[in-house]
């Protein structure tokens, strides 16, 4: 360990707020930790460095016939990253988060011990780690399932929810029919249409759903993105009602009947990565994201609050995202999924006024008894968190046990006061 200073571990820093780095400490870079150690096929058991990214396991494992388990939204996190944050992604109501299919890792913890770390071995230490924010040391290697997929497209069924209710409703009458479940939802929406939506549901496509073109070009690696953003946008393109006019021209170039195509897994499952810069859409004074969890009772009337504060505030952009969140695993801790519905959307920084709407919003969220994304979280406050997260207090009791001295620490950790 370096002297006495602070650490904490970064991947590919794609966490939007202050996960990742420590102020007066070092951020310890995971890029060169890459190197893939062992895979068996018949199993899908792989072990890797903890800096391998999903990019990396798509390229080499994907022409194999394997897929990681969950990946989110970006292909651009390492493993690290991923269990630190146990992200979710669009299959969370029937594969869970990241973890579900974490099998070990090893941890470097403050006291230089390097650890081994799973469901029966240090216990405390693997779900304290999960969803843990780097806090509990380095994870320098990973062994994890993938799961194998019948080809490198995804068979999708796009379908109009007029209102937040109707969305509700064919989420639970049939998702569980489709292994990949998402929603884009219209924030800016109101009255009879408030949460109108558009449902893309769906699983890997056989290779009989192919046409010949895409069995031939299914082997590809992944392309490099193909458009970029320049430069910053200027403000007007943020102007709620040109806001409003493009959500309601998304909305309509879905038709009134239900539709489905294949397509390849990139636009699927990471459609912004194909635009380099994207953030840059949002002007030079940025954004903010927010993503929350409702637990299924009181969701509903939880997320109707939640829309009509964001639709007359006028603050939501096109990009706003609903999901199902199923049944998480009995010991985590600080992991974010809980049972029930994610809203996940970005908000244009347009001054004070956002922040001030997101504190009436966490306030309705701990109301629900919701919580907040800490991967996404730049300005929660400490008590906003501590009445979030419940089992804070026993994450704290293993902290202080493995690292009395606070050796690993971020900025995320020193806002929300963590160590008080
Ligand atoms: C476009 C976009 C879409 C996204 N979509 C989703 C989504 O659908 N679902 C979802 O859950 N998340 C999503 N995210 C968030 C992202 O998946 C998480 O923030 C993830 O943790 C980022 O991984 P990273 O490797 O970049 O880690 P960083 O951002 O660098 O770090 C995140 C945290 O992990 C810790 N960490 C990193 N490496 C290690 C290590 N080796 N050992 C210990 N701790 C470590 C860091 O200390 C930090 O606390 C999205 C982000 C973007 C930009």
């Amino acid at each position: 360990m370096i002297g006495s200073e602070k650490l904490v571990a970064r991947g590919l820093g794609r966490s939007y707020g202050d996960a990742a780095v420590v102020r007066h400490g070092r951020t310890v870079l995971t890029e060169r930790l890459d190197r893939f150690l062992q895979f068996d096929a018949r199993t899908g058991v792989l072990e890797c460095e903890a800096g391998v990214t999903i990019n990396a396991l798509i390229d080499h494992f994907l022409p194999l016939g394997f897929f990681p388990s969950v990946v989110p939204g970006t292909k651009h996190v390492t493993l690290g990253g991923a269990i630190a944050a146990d992200v979710h992604g669009k299959n969370h109501h029937v594969a869970g988060a990241f973890s579900r299919h974490v099998r070990s890792f090893r941890l470097l913890t403050a006291s230089g011990a390097e650890l081994e770390c799973s469901r029966a071995n240090n216990a405390d230490l693997f779900w304290a780690t999960i969803g843990g924010m780097g806090l509990t040391g380095i994870i320098t290697d990973v062994r994890l399932t993938l799961s194998p997929v019948p080809s490198p497209y995804v068979s999708v069924r796009y379908e109009r929810a007029s209102n937040i209710d109707d969305a509700l409703e064919l989420f639970h009458a049939d998702d569980h029919r489709y292994a990949f479940s998402v929603a884009w939802i219209d924030c800016l929406s109101r009255g009879g249409s408030l949460g109108r939506a558009v449902l893309m549901r769906g699983d890997f496509a056989p290779n009989e759903l192919l046409t010949a073109r895409q069995r031939h070009d299914g082997s590809r690696r992944s392309p490099t993105p193909r458009l970029s953003v320049p430069g910053s946008a200027p403000q007007f393109v943020l102007a709620t009602p040109l806001m409003r006019a493009f959500n309601a021209g998304y909305y309509h170039s879905h038709p009134g009947a239900p539709r489905t195509k294949v397509l390849s897994y990139e636009p699927f499952f990471f459609p912004l990565d194909k635009i380099r810069n994207w953030n840059r859409l949002y002007g030079r004074r940025g954004f903010l994201q927010y993503q929350c969890v409702l637990p299924s009772v009181g969701g509903r009337e939880g997320l109707i609050r939640i829309l009509e504060m964001i639709s007359s505030s006028g603050s939501a952009s096109f990009l706003a995202v609903l999901k199902r969140f199923g049944e998480g695993e009995p010991g985590q801790l600080l992991s974010f999924p809980r049972v029930g519905y994610t809203l996940a959307l970005d908000l244009p920084n347009r001054g004070p006024e956002v922040f001030e709407l997101l504190e009436r919003l966490d306030a309705l969220v701990v109301r629900f008894g919701g919580r907040v994304y800490l991967a996404k979280d730049a300005r929660m406050r400490p008590e906003t968190f501590r009445a979030m997260y419940p089992e804070f207090r026993t994450w704290l009791a293993i902290k202080n046990e493995v690292d009395p001295d606070w050796r690993f620490s971020s900025d995320l950790a020193v806002r929300l006061r963590l160590m008080d």
